[in-house]
């Protein structure tokens, strides 16, 4: 198979839709005397992409990913949060389990879709266990506010648009997007004792969560493909919703004191001798272990949206060690990211465990999780890899709580352990 630029005899042209060889820059010839043009070409390259996506959406219902094996998945990537992980794959077992179960024809007893509720602090992971599980499971994936959403007659979003953006991200393959999870972040915000002092939103919340409601329980919704606000005359793309996995996600501020009021004597004495910073901490994360839906309920969701998140499960707050191991443990983490671009450049990058530790220091002060770590990491390096190109002769260079605080000069001789890589 060749590349044929030269001008061509009569017969040569496309073997597949007949358009002549003169009409194109470059022509591709197979041997025989077959021709393919660039457009023919472009065709089947379509064609194969949405029959490999086909294939996988396919693999998706045929094999039932097992509750170990996903949570197995998740821990490479989410320290700690061990109780969510575990619950989650479960939920997403027998979310797929039902997919499968619905494509068969013995369907007598339904099983309820399991949409995920995670309560949790900022930065404690909330965000990258759904986007892990969307990875895992090879599934079109969207983020998307729930405060950017309004009833209608407001200025703002309609929900619809969430199935938009995953419709985006599926390259808007129809039936892939409709397998696919959409995590909606600070959906405590629509509670609707929320006390809302925007005058652009639905001022309850409440038509926010029913709006919500019907794409949580599985609905054909109407995607307007330009997204914004719905108009009568605009075409839209049908998108059921019935198979999509919903994980909402709030910190859910104040509903430990809810919890602990139903807790009621039980709680009394509870963390009264406790008074620092990392004890409120972990009383935080004993009490809101314990919510039920109708603590989530009393905090301002409707009674109807709770109901369709039946999976509801706790995240706490990370520790320094939690944050340490998040600097370094995960498939992606930050401190092994550092050391890739640093090779790129034949030089070494080390981190003392003193200085991992006052990375993390530093991070708990911030008060927004892990989150933090990134903020703080990019500080730090910055500087290191905007000189770095410039070093006469690149080395093994370690880093130190002294260069952490710019104590010391990385470059300098004291933070450059070794002459040469
Ligand atoms: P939120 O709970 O606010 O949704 P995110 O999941 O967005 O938090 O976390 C922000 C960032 O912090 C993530 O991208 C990730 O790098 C890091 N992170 C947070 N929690 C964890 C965790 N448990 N394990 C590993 N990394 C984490």
């Amino acid at each position: 198979m060749g590349k044929n630029t030269n001008s061509g005899s009569k017969r040569e042209m496309c073997s597949f839709c007949g358009r002549s060889k003169k009409q194109y820059e470059v022509f591709v010839e197979g041997p025989g005397e077959v021709f393919i043009c660039p457009e023919c070409v472009d065709l089947c390259s379509t064609i194969i992409r949405q029959e490999q996506k086909r294939g996988r959406s396919k693999a998706i219902s045929g094999e039932v990913p097992r509750p170990r094996g996903i949570k197995e998945f998740l821990d490479e990537y989410v320290i700690g949060q061990e109780e969510a992980k575990k619950k989650i794959s479960v939920a997403v077992h027998n979310h797929y389990k039902r997919l499968v179960h619905t494509e068969s024809e013995d369907n007598d007893i339904e099983i309820e879709k399991s949409n995920i509720l995670l309560i949790g602090p900022t930065g404690s992971g909330k965000t990258l266990l759904a986007r892990t599980l969307a990875r895992m499971l090879k599934v079109p994936f969207a983020i998307c506010d729930a405060t950017t959403v309004t009833e209608a007659g407001y200025v703002g979003e309609d929900v619809e648009n969430f199935l938009l953006r995953l419709l985006q991200n599926a390259d808007f393959d129809i039936e892939a997007a409709q397998r696919g999870i959409v995590y909606v972040d600070e959906i405590d915000k629509i509670g609707k004792t929320n006390q809302n002092v925007s005058i652009t939103r639905d001022v309850s919340g409440e038509g926010v969560q029913q709006a919500l409601l019907k794409m949580l329980e599985g609905t054909i919704a109407n995607v307007p493909p330009q997204g914004g606000r719905k108009h009568p005359e605009q075409a839209y793309i049908q998108i059921d919703t019935s198979h999509i996995l919903f994980i909402c996600g709030g910190t859910f501020i104040g509903l430990e004191n809810i919890v602990k009021k139903r807790l009621g004597r039980r709680m009394i004495g509870f963390g009264s001798e406790q008074s620092g910073r990392e004890d409120k901490k972990t009383d935080y994360s004993s009490v809101i272990k314990q919510v039920t839906p109708e603590d989530v309920i009393e905090y301002g969701m409707i009674p109807e949206f709770v109901g369709r998140l039946p999976i509801i499960t706790t995240l706490t707050s990370l520790d320094e060690k939690a944050l340490v191991r998040i600097l370094t443990e995960p498939k992606n983490a930050l401190v092994r990211q550092y050391q890739r671009l640093f090779e790129m450049e034949n030089a070494k990058l080390e981190f003392t465990d003193a200085a991992l530790k006052l990375l993390a220091k530093k991070a708990m002060v911030r008060d927004t999780g892990a989150r933090a770590l990134r903020a703080i990491m990019e500080d730090l390096m910055v500087e290191l890899m905007y000189r770095l190109p410039e070093e006469p002769k690149l080395g093994h260079y370690l880093i130190t709580p002294d260069v952490v605080e710019g104590r010391v000069d990385l470059f300098a001789q004291n933070g450059k352990i070794k002459e040469s890589a």
